[in-house]
């Protein structure tokens, strides 16, 4: 397997140097690039296997960046946060984001998470070599990884499918947070568990007829979530 190609957008220069540093000595094919406009240029030309995106950037911002990946594809993304980038944090989550680091940060945190996220996504494809599920009309397929309702396609991100799949291989078990966070995304001890809730909401909207009153992904009061077939 080739080294994973990188795109690190981010315009402080002495954060772009030290995150570009350590990529790049953990071996990534790492390019940099200073705004918003030159990320949007480089993505164009050519997408890489992950983007390392500050949010507060000049010009086009890191979560206009976000919006344009997502109706791309599902290339991971890791956001570099301020802490006071609260609500831009759980935005660029909502949009897709699939993890974030807050500055300061310790760049071999980065380069953890960078790895992590890699691996869940180039790798350890949840349900490969496992057969499709169908309830009712709702079919989830993790060879393609294509979710269908009534013969109809949605559009998951690649955790959305994962949260799903993991709950809808168990139907009726209840998955605390900690579980899904767990099962999904690695790194327990990093994430905020509101990262599932963001993520539940935006799964809830693609395949429950009705989000609010929600007939397969159903909270389980004080405990977390089960699916319900
Ligand atoms: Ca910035």
């Amino acid at each position: 397997m080739n080294e994973a190609r990188i795109l690190v957008v981010e315009d402080e220069p002495s954060i772009r140097e030290v995150v570009s540093l350590y990529l790049r000595r953990a071996g990534y094919d790492v390019s940099v690039v200073a705004d918003g406009r030159a990320a949007l240029d480089s993505l164009s030309a050519q997408m890489p296997d992950l983007v390392v995106l500050d949010l507060m950037l000049p010009g086009v911002d890191g979560l206009e960046i976000t919006r344009w990946l997502r109706a791309r594809g599902d290339t991971p993304i890791i956001m570099l946060t301020a802490r006071r980038d609260e609500p831009d944090r759980i935005a660029g989550l909502e949009m897709g984001a699939d993890d974030y680091v807050v500055k300061p940060f310790s760049p071999q945190e980065l380069v953890s998470r960078v790895r992590a996220v890699l691996r869940r996504t180039r790798t350890a494809m949840p349900g490969s070599g496992e057969r499709p599920l169908e309830y009712g009309g709702l079919k989830i397929d993790p060879q393609t990884r294509l979710v269908e309702i009534d013969g109809r396609e949605r559009s998951l991100t690649a955790k959305e499918f994962d949260l799903l799949w993991t709950m809808a291989r168990h139907p009726r078990q209840v998955f605390t947070r900690d579980q899904l966070l767990d099962h999904v995304w690695g790194l327990t001890e990093y994430i905020d568990p509101s990262t599932v809730t963001v993520h539940v909401r935006r799964l809830r909207e693609k395949i429950e007829a009705d989000p609010g009153e929600p007939q397969h992904v159903v909270t389980v009061w004080g405990v977390g979530y089960r699916f319900e077939p």
